[in-house]
């Protein structure tokens, strides 16, 4: 399909819970057939499997890995039974799982990144083997597709950054000229670096996936299928009344992904918005429901969008008396940080101290602590550090938020029975961040929900 034809083409991704068994690929598989532009689809692994294959990476006792075993065949076979057709991808999978068990074993002997995301990139090529045996039954002309040839990525195992330029070189050259004659299956999540190997793009990747094609296929529109109807004005499992938003901006998205709404990866907007084009998030159990369409330009912005929440933050609080009139204590603390690669997040300053988050969103594939005993050594070489876990963030998210007055009316004024550890508004004009104890979080949450959207 050609860029100047008359609909432009669109990308469908369709997420874990989406794909974990045959009636949820059922039902994607209507989902994609109802709508001729779409060309791509991009699949998440089984719902489930990816944690199971990253536990297997960590090397088990062989009791464990017998039954991780069983449970990912088991999975996968229950679509397969329900196939008309079972003997050709029986064996495909088979052979699919006879690789995963031989890395398993490996694994067992030495753990690497780079032997995670090969393993763990089973469970997609899994996902998209079976989703296209499915469609080839329901006799559509589909092809599957393994990403890997064009999803090139550096070498950074776990979190890897894909190369737009190759990406998109390889795409059009590759994966464009298909699309006029077949729909094509891909997977979400994995990549490839220069040599070959198999690379992930961090947990919940496959969302930044099908973005990422649909920029370098210039498509109208990339869908995101997933388990909730849409974008809510905060978690409806925290606050059974949130409301569903239809229409939101790119920079709110944003905002909304960074601060742990888990609906979009992080980084799933940032080719959207880098190309303005539209991404729909929707629920593939329920498709008639709608869903929110994030864009470009979406209306009448309101100053109170949506509240989120992210659990598990952890607090640094450095101390030095030194910090008086010094200069560059900061610069110092913001180079270790760097040199360990970690991104900060919130931050206070007060005349001896400094209280800071740290940013674990779009977390590396394995989930390790970012605050290590080298970073936490380096920096009592500097001042005097404290730890403090099982905080909470809450953001409210919204539009010129420091204008008119309502902040302090509508946000503070409800905050009276709780303890706030720390506040950061100012720096944006689209968030007020408040650093809570974990056990109060939610509490928080339906306050201010009844006082702002109530
Ligand atoms: N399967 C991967 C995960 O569970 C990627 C994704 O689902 O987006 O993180
Ligand atoms: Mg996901």
């Amino acid at each position: 399909m050609s860029n100047n034809s008359s609909i432009p083409l669109r990308v469908a991704k369709f997420g874990g819970t989406s794909v974990a068994d045959f009636d949820a690929m059922n039902r994607s598989a209507d989902i994609v057939l109802a709508s001729p532009a779409v060309r791509v689809v991009v699949l998440s692994a089984s719902a489930g499997v990816t944690n199971m294959l990253i536990t297997l990476s960590e090397g088990n006792a062989a009791e464990q890995r017998t039954h991780y075993l069983y449970e990912i065949r088991r999975i996968q076979y229950s679509i397969i039974d329900r196939l008309s057709e079972k003997t050709l991808i029986r064996t495909e999978i088979d052979q699919m799982i006879d690789s995963i068990a031989m890395l398993s074993e490996e694994a067992g002997l030495a753990t690497s990144l780079a032997l995670t995301d090969e393993l763990v990139s089973y469970g997609e090529l899994m996902s998209t083997r079976l989703f296209f045996a499915l469609l080839q039954q329901r006799h559509v002309a589909v092809a599957w597709f393994d990403v890997r040839q064009v999803m090139r990525t550096n070498a950074q195992f776990g979190r890897a950054e894909p190369d737009n330029h190759i990406l998109k070189v390889k795409t059009r050259r590759l994966l464009l000229p298909r699309l006029a004659s077949e729909l094509v299956i891909t997977q979400g999540f994995i990549g490839s670096e220069r040599r070959g190997r198999t690379t992930t793009l961090g947990r919940g990747g496959s969302d930044y996936t099908a973005a990422l094609l649909g920029e370098a296929l210039n498509a109208g529109r990339i869908d995101i299928w997933t388990d909730v109807p849409g974008i809510y004005t905060t978690d409806p499992r925290v606050v059974p009344q949130a409301k569903r938003i239809t229409e939101i901006s790119f920079e709110e998205a944003a905002e909304m992904a960074t601060f742990g709404a888990k609906i979009l990866h992080p980084a799933t907007l940032l080719p959207a918005v880098r190309s303005e084009i539209p991404v729909f998030v929707g629920s593939s159990k329920e498709p008639s429901a709608g869903g929110t369409l994030v864009y470009h330009d979406a209306g009448h912005p309101p100053i109170f969008r949506a509240l989120a929440l992210r659990r598990r933050q952890t607090l640094l609080t450095l101390h030095s008396l030194n910090m008086i009139y010094a200069r560059g204590f900061l610069a110092e603390v913001f180079n270790i940080m760097a040199r360990h690669a970690i991104s900060v997040d919130l931050i206070s300053t007060s005349e001896v101290s400094i209280a800071l988050t740290i940013d674990t969103t779009g977390s590396t594939t394995t989930g390790a602590s970012l605050i290590t005993h080298t970073l936490l050594a380096e920096l009592t070489t500097l001042c005097r550090v404290e730890v403090e876990e099982g905080l909470a963030l809450v953001a409210v998210i919204g539009n010129q938020l420091s204008q008119g007055g309502r902040v302090g009316k509508e946000v503070f004024s409800v905050l009276e029975p709780f303890n706030i550890r720390l506040i950061c508004y100012g720096a944006s004009s689209h968030n007020l961040c408040l650093l809570v104890p974990g056990s109060d979080a939610e509490k928080v949450v339906r306050a201010l929900h009844s006082s702002l959207f109530g």
